[in-house]
C-alpha cells in the first residue's frame, strides 16, 4: 500500500512538473512571438519611404532630409531630399 501512494504521488510529481515544462514553452514561444511582432512593427515603420525630390531615389523617411521639418504632412514628410546636396540643389533652382 505504501509503495502504490508513492508511485501515485511520484506520478502526479511526473505530471505537474509536465505540465510546469508546457507552461515555461509556452511562455517562451509567448515571448519570442511577441518579439517578432515588435520587430514587425519597427520594420513597418522602417519600410515608410520617402522620395528624394530632386533624384527620384527612395530611402527611408528616417534617413531623408526634409526641405523643412515643419512641413511634415501627417507621417510623410511633403518634400524631402536623399542628401543635403540634393536639397541645396533643390533651393537653388526654387529661390
Ligand atoms: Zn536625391
Amino acid at each position: 500500500m505504501k509503495t502504490l501512494l508513492l508511485f501515485v504521488v511520484a506520478f502526479f510529481a511526473y505530471l505537474l512538473v509536465r505540465f510546469i515544462m508546457k507552461r515555461v514553452n509556452e511562455i517562451r514561444q509567448d515571448a519570442l512571438s511577441g518579439n517578432e511582432q515588435e520587430q514587425n512593427t519597427t520594420s513597418e515603420k522602417a519600410e515608410r519611404m520617402a522620395t528624394c525630390v530632386e533624384c527620384g531615389l527612395r530611402l527611408p523617411e528616417s534617413e531623408a532630409i526634409p526641405l523643412n521639418p515643419a512641413e511634415k504632412i501627417g507621417d510623410t514628410y511633403n518634400i524631402a531630399f536623399c542628401s543635403q546636396e540634393h536639397k541645396q540643389l533643390y533651393l537653388k533652382k526654387h529661390s
